[in-house]
């Protein structure tokens, strides 16, 4: 099997056939072997129904909805291809520029990433993921304008040691390029969705911003969180320490009175907090020495050649 292509859909009655429609000759041009996995997050609507008409396909029915990095993950591992191709369910990534992003591939990348130049979203959406993408840019730097956009294809092995979990689907990019894959983009048109509604609101903002913590954390300090925590909490202990020393030589010397003073009690908060980040830190180095003594490594390794 050469190309597996995995579409997450939640309540997309009105667009699944026509995606199908569209993705089956766009594939059968290519003359490879390929398959299509339709993953229904726990749809309430017709979708369900409307899969069972399609074939050749393979549907994974979730029990509920749990969210489209579920969804994903649940098509990825059931995938055989040698590539994987994700796409939206609701016919904003046009299945028509999937030769592209395998044109691309094929100069040499491990994923390559439909760059959405002219979004056609709303505009509070547009600003979001503008403000979204500059921040991406500082702190993951993976060297892609656009992360969020479905549609995309990888080398299968990318997924070997990849959990997808809460909604870190929109910085796959990032943790790849972590591990040391490389990372390509082309420019794919973006149509605006006709049927159906978005399953996002505008909640998602700080969710974003948490899991782009998140993986900012992961990619720098996963294997040395202590270097993080402990080089804060000692900064904050010293700078909380010298404030003290300070404010003890001026009383000695009587040229200020700490009784109404605030800074004896921010000193104090310094050092708390200095040494409450230094233990956290502590912990966080316990919980990733047993995560990666879980047959995890801190690498990922291309290839073993035995000559
Ligand atoms: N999706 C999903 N589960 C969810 C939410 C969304 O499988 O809980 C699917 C949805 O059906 C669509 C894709 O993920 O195929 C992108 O969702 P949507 O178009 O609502 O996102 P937007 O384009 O508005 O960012
Ligand atoms: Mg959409």
């Amino acid at each position: 099997m050469k190309y597996s292509v995995v579409i997450p859909v939640y309540n997309e009655e009105a667009n699944i056939k026509e995606l199908f429609a569209r993705i089956k000759p766009t594939m059968d041009n290519l003359n490879e072997e390929y398959e299509v996995i339709f993953v229904n997050d726990g749809s309430t609507d017709g979708t369900r129904k409307m899969l069972e008409e399609l074939s050749p396909i393979t549907v994974v029915n979730f029990r509920k909805n749990f969210g489209q990095t579920a969804a994903l993950d649940a098509g990825i591992k059931q995938a055989t291809g040698e590539f994987v191709i994700t796409l939206d369910g609701d016919l904003q990534n046009p299945p028509e520029e999937i030769p592209k992003l395998i044109q691309k591939q094929k100069e040499g990348y491990d994923v390559v990433s439909g760059w959405r130049k002219n979004r056609q979203d709303t505009f509070d959406k547009h600003l979001i993921s503008r403000g979204a993408n500059s921040l991406r840019k500082i702190f993951i730097n993976e060297g892609i304008h656009d992360s969020g956009c479905t549609l995309k294809i990888y080398r299968r092995e990318c997924f070997a040691d990849l959990n997808l979990y809460g909604e870190i689907h929109r910085f796959i990019p990032g943790i790849l390029n972590w591990q040391g894959y490389k990372i390509g983009e082309v420019e794919v048109q973006h149509d605006p969705r006709k049927h159906g509604e978005t399953k996002y609101k505008s909640s998602r903002i700080l969710k974003g911003l948490v899991d782009m913590i998140g993986v900012w954390f992961w990619r720098k300090y996963s294997s040395r969180p202590l270097h993080l925590f402990g080089g804060t909490g000692i900064i904050f202990t010293m700078a909380g320490c010298i404030m003290l020393l300070v404010l003890a030589v001026l009383r000695i010397m009587k040229l200020m009175s700490l009784a109404e003073s605030i800074w004896p009690l921010i000193s104090i908060l310094l050092i708390l907090v200095g040494i409450q980040l230094f233990v956290s830190g502590l912990l966080a180095e316990i919980m990733v020495k047993n995560y990666y003594n879980n047959n995890r490594t801190p690498y990922n390794i291309k290839s073993v050649i035995k000559k």
